[in-house]
């Protein structure tokens, strides 16, 4: 069984219990050993919402990932990805302006757009071969935030 099949099993179980609603046998069992059709059905979801974020923590970590990207820049091609990103980064900016004004959803909608603008970062990096020097980079900022913070710059 495939992680996607365990989901969709978890997901038919739990509508099944709902339906079932005490008039199937096993409903009927269940019920007598204390635990009721929603119970276990609730149960069922939550386990369908378990398995769906290992599905989504092995994306992100993994050779999935990787190659979703190297799909993805394939498909759309070096312009059109640079395109997206430069369009991602204005809407990041937007975002970040409509939570400093206290909008309603305005938190939801910056962590979407974050969201994009590190995609379209990984894309590019991926696009470009600059994971090396991206890193790099990124531990020298790191260092010298912490020598601003300590005011030694
Ligand atoms: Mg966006």
């Amino acid at each position: 069984m495939t992680l996607n099949e365990a989901i969709e099993h978890a997901e038919q179980v739990a509508c099944d219990l709902d339906a079932a609603d005490g008039k199937t046998p096993a409903a009927f069992r269940e019920q007598e050993q204390g635990q009721s059709c929603a119970e276990c059905a609730a149960e069922h979801r939550q386990l369908a919402e378990w398995l769906r974020e290992l599905s989504v923590r092995r994306m992100v970590a993994g050779t999935e990932h990787d190659e979703l990207i190297r799909r993805a820049n394939q498909h759309y091609g070096m312009s059109y990805t640079c395109q997206v990103a430069m369009e991602e980064c204005g809407e990041l900016i937007a975002a970040i302006s409509h939570f400093l004004r206290m909008r309603p959803g305005a938190l939801e909608n910056l962590a979407e757009e974050l969201a994009d603008v590190r995609l379209m970062s990984e894309r590019i990096i991926a696009q470009f071969g600059l994971g090396l020097e991206v890193r790099r980079w990124h531990a020298q900022k790191l260092m010298r935030m912490e020598r601003r913070i300590r005011g030694e710059e």
